[in-house]
């Protein structure tokens, strides 16, 4: 059975790129008849207050997009919210610890800036602490706590994208040994959504093309725990009408915004429209959207918004 999810972070209102993932993975999940699991990225608890994981439930449940468990659901794989769920990332970081591909790593934030190569896109962590001897690592933690690192190979991992297709890279030469945990205790996402995923039965993920890179990772992890990895459907940002990437800052992408502007269903049938598998652009519920709906005419590129969404 398909089991797909819902997996927003509530660091505020629901946005035009949320709803979109939300859409197509509601769409993926219930075209093949599978069940959709909701489940709230909390980590950073900080940024993401409960009043802002209660709004997001609410904005879902103004779109219509509905979800089997989670929140307000239930379910056997709860809790459903990452804040909850830190003992079991602590269960996998021990697993990885005990087989001795995890060490501690001092480097504040500009020194790792300081290191990265200035035309890299995503900076790479060059290995600074990897040799640290127990003596030196013990000197360095009276003055700082560490962050934790996967020591990674000098070996590709590669998937076939359900949307995407091929997708390749060489873990240590283009991304390092990568984040388990950060130095004031917070548990990575790529460690997080790994746990999660498996531990409620993911059989698809959809997310945004931004996440594209993180999932050579995120098999590495899957692998070294034993676990069976999801597919992936990594589907095109939506870009702001000046060709920028789309971001909270951008007050009328919010739902806040939108909801005094339309209906539920005028606003999915226009996102569905921009995303290639609704021509009409007509009011629709997502029920109504699932006869015209594949992967196949989602488009690759990404997808600038009209200057007015709606006339
Ligand atoms: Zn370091």
């Amino acid at each position: 059975m398909t089991v797909g999810r819902f997996a927003p972070s509530p660091s505020g209102r629901i946005h035009l790129g949320n709803i979109l993932c939300c859409l197509l993975a509601w769409l993926s999940a219930r075209k093949k008849e599978g069940k959709l699991v909701l489940r709230i990225e909390d980590l950073d608890a900080a940024r993401c207050p409960m009043r802002h994981a209660e709004q997001m439930i609410e904005d879902l449940r103004w779109l219509g997009l509905d979800w089997d468990e989670g929140p307000g659901s239930g379910g056997p794989d709860g809790p459903y919210f990452q804040s909850q769920r830190t003992a079991l990332y602590q269960a996998a970081l021990e697993r990885l610890e005990a087989r001795d591909l995890v060490y501690p790593c001092f480097c504040t934030r500009a020194e790792l800036h300081a290191a990265s190569a200035p035309h890299r896109r995503d900076a790479v962590y060059p290995g600074t602490c990897r040799g640290l001897t127990p003596a030196q690592r013990a000197e360095r933690a009276v003055r700082r706590s560490p962050a934790l690192r996967l020591r990674v190979p000098d070996k590709e991992f590669s998937f076939i994208d359900g949307h995407v297709g091929y997708y390749a890279e060489n873990l240590e030469r283009d991304c390092g040994d990568f984040l388990l945990r950060r130095s004031d205790g917070m548990f990575a996402y790529q460690l997080a959504v790994v746990v999660d995923d498996a531990a409620m039965g993911m059989t698809e993920v959809v997310r945004g093309a931004d996440l594209l890179s993180s999932t050579p990772r995120q098999l590495y992890l899957y692998q070294l725990l034993g676990l069976t990895p999801p597919e992936f459907f990594h589907f095109p940002l939506l870009l702001a009408p000046d060709g920028r990437r789309l971001s909270k800052r951008d007050a009328d992408a919010g739902l806040d915004s939108l909801q005094g502007q339309t209906s539920a269903e005028a606003l999915l049938g226009r996102l569905a429209q921009l995303a290639g598998f609704h021509p009409s652009g007509e009011p629709s519920t997502a029920a109504g959207l699932l006869e015209e709906f594949s992967w196949e005419k989602v488009p690759r590129k990404d997808i600038r918004l009209p200057e007015r969404l709606f006339e």
